[in-house]
């Protein structure tokens, strides 16, 4: 096997254009599952592991967004002082695999991927994430929502490396939530992000492993829109966000596998756009608890 251990973009790139059938590495952690199960076999190896450029973050504080690099960990997502600029990815990277996972894993492995339960996903689409592609003759900007076609399957091409994703800054509770058959080292039955933008009047939610891609549920951030006032600290009654968590489940499309049957996680769904709901409405921090049907 060839293996390339670029150290810049550029190097990694180049060995991609002579050879696009080569797999991209980062993190290794859904990548070396797929070679040690057999699933994909592979002759050639750019690995990302030493490309500092994929590691950095920045805050653009006259355009109010957050760039993250694809190689960034989860580590350091969920720690001060990233953290602080997009607590629900924060909040996602908590819930995702171990800690040797989350030294590892990185953003661009899970948009790489494009498992519809990835943990990172529902973050991006609720906060409308524009995904960075390079290759060596070009550069494109993609809306998440058109990243992403299908149960991993996305619109990367073989010559491109992801390079960033660039999320605004939201002013406003953001959360995210997730069950699973336990709670830790889990992959989602069903996972949720909100984002309530209280200078915009806006709340959009997203939801995981419930359609073979990651879904927005726009007809329920509608509908909240024409109840309630979303500027500032929204008033939420326990009513509104049960028939707000009974919309986003309608929007869903789950099938039952070996995680969870699709009743359970159109259930779990409710309840996750519901208490996700009130949090925002009372600014509280993380309440997961379990969840009877
Ligand atoms: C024990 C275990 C537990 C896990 N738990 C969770 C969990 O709770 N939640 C969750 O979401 N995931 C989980 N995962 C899956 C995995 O950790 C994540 O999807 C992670 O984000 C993958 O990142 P990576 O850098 O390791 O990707 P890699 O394995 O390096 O790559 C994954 C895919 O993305 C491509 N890729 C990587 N980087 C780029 C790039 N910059 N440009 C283009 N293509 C790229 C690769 O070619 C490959 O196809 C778990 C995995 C394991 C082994």
């Amino acid at each position: 096997m060839s293996i390339t251990n670029a150290t810049t973009i550029d190097e990694a790139l180049a060995a991609l254009a002579v050879n696009p059938k080569a797999r991209v590495i980062q993190g290794g952690t859904d990548l070396m599952v797929e070679v040690n199960f057999n699933r994909t076999t592979i002759d050639s190896v750019v690995s990302l592991r030493r490309v500092a450029e994929l590691r950095r973050w920045h805050v653009d504080d006259d355009a109010h967004t957050l760039r993250i690099g694809a190689g960034v960990p989860y580590a350091e997502m969920e720690r001060p002082p990233l953290c602080d600029h997009a607590p629900a990815l924060a909040e996602a990277a908590r819930t995702v695999g171990s800690p040797q996972i989350r030294a590892a894993g990185s953003l661009g492995g899970n948009l790489g991927t494009c498992s519809p339960a990835g943990d990172g996903l529902p973050v991006l689409s609720a906060l409308d994430a524009v995904v960075h592609l390079r290759s060596q003759s070009a550069s494109r900007d993609v809306s998440v929502h058109d990243f992403m076609v299908g149960v991993k399957r996305n619109v990367r091409r073989a010559d491109e490396l992801i390079v960033a994703v660039t999320v605004p800054l939201v002013t406003g509770f953001q959360g995210y939530a997730k069950v699973g058959t336990r709670n830790a080292m889990v992959i989602s039955a069903a996972s949720a992000c909100l984002v309530h933008d209280a200078v915009a009047g806006t709340v959009r939610l997203a939801l995981g492993a419930v359609a073979p891609t990651v879904v927005r549920a726009r007809g329920a951030e509608a509908w909240l829109a024409s109840q309630t006032s979303l500027v500032g600290t929204p008033m939420v009654s326990e009513a509104l966000a049960r028939e707000f968590g009974a919309r986003a489940a309608a929007e869903c499309s789950p099938i039952d596998d070996h995680r969870s049957t699709a009743e359970y996680r159109r259930h779990a769904i409710s309840v996750l756009a519901q208490r996700l709901l009130l949090r925002a409405a009372t600014g509280s921090a993380t309440a997961l608890r379990g969840i009877r049907q």
